[in-house]
């Protein structure tokens, strides 16, 4: 495998084969029982039986070993698919999804990601850090065994470039951070707020891509998920989580969640440090949700425009009133 960046829209694109995955065994990988099956990276708690277990992927789309082995032929740049590709079991039990854990074991798994999110950036090869989550059978889940999946990259994916981008014009312009400008007008104007509690909330964007579109942030300024403001009250945000997980597999039961944390910038140089000098002030973390609703899902991918056949409006309204219990 290898990784090729289009010279046009600069992204860089997993190509070539994975190596095949281990034989399909007959109980479940990440029940517990396997832990000599594979290094585990990190146990919580660290003694006796776990509650969140972080392992390698069995079968990465990037790999920690290695250089970066940069090249380019005429104007195509290639490189080694450096990086890690962590798999998170969020929970021992088998059959419980990460919406239907207790508020403190989400609690649980958020810190599992802050602390894989700060162990990861200390390498400095890697740019970005990615969590996110694929749930349920119309997502493509690996494993029906509730989990997350982490990669690190020696990269920033494109979409992350896009609001870097646009956050930095923002800050450039007005002097203001254009998440809590949009957190700001979604609390006045009440349309599409899902839910809230505490410092958290939860509304459907209003040029959301897909039918019940969900993103979760911070209503107080901070770039970094995995590095909460001191007066931050982190089991607010898991109470949060859980309540909209629910709501929304209510409505559809797969869906593709991601965290947008500001990238790795303890590398002062390269073609993407200039952002670095606003960053903290322009860009603004938030977990996107995507729910997905069986007929449609085929579509989504190839769409050069998105076309969203529920208002996002209506979904919040919807959403609110959709019961959020265990
Ligand atoms: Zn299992
Ligand atoms: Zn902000
Ligand atoms: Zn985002």
């Amino acid at each position: 495998m290898e990784l090729r960046k289009d010279p046009i829209t600069r992204s860089w694109v997993v190509v070539g084969h994975a190596e095949s995955a281990p034989a399909s065994a007959e109980s479940c990988l990440l029940c517990p029982g396997h832990e000599s099956d594979t290094r585990t990276i990190l146990s919580v708690p660290t003694q006796g039986a776990w509650q969140v277990r972080v392992l390698p992927h069995f079968d990465p789309l990037y790999r920690i070993e290695g250089e970066v082995g940069r090249t380019a032929e005429g104007i195509y740049d290639t490189m080694r698919p450096v990086g890690a590709h962590e798999i998170i079991i969020e929970t021992p039990e088998h059959n419980r999804p990460l919406s239907h854990l207790s508020d403190e074991a989400i609690f649980v798994v958020l810190q599992t990601w802050c602390a894989r999110i700060i162990d990861l950036k200390r390498d400095l090869r890697f740019k970005y850090v990615t969590l996110f989550k694929d749930s349920g059978p119309q997502a493509g889940e690996e494993w029906t065994h509730s989990h997350s999946q982490m990669t690190a990259t020696t990269f920033v994916p494109r979409r992350i470039l896009y609001e870097l981008r646009a956050a930095r014009e923002y800050i450039t312009q007005k002097d203001r951070c254009v998440f809590c400008d949009i957190i700001r007008q979604e609390e006045r104007q009440g349309q599409r707020v899902v839910d809230s509690h505490g410092d958290y909330l939860a509304f459907c964007p209003f040029a959301g891509r897909v039918p019940f579109e969900t993103w979760i942030v911070s209503r107080k300024h901070n770039h970094l998920f995995e590095s909460p403001r001191p007066t931050a009250v982190r089991s607010n945000l898991a109470v949060l989580l859980g309540r909209v997980l629910r709501r929304l597999e209510k409505i559809s039961p797969s869906y593709h969640l991601v965290l947008h944390t500001a990238p790795n910038t303890q590398q002062t140089k390269g073609e993407l440090s200039d952002y670095w000098k606003t960053i903290a002030d322009d860009y603004h973390w938030h977990i996107e949700i995507l729910p997905i609703l069986e007929k449609r899902s085929r579509s989504y991918g190839i769409k050069e425009v998105y076309f969203n056949a529920m208002m996002p409006e209506e979904a919040a309204e919807k959403l609110r009133q959709t019961d959020h219990s265990q």
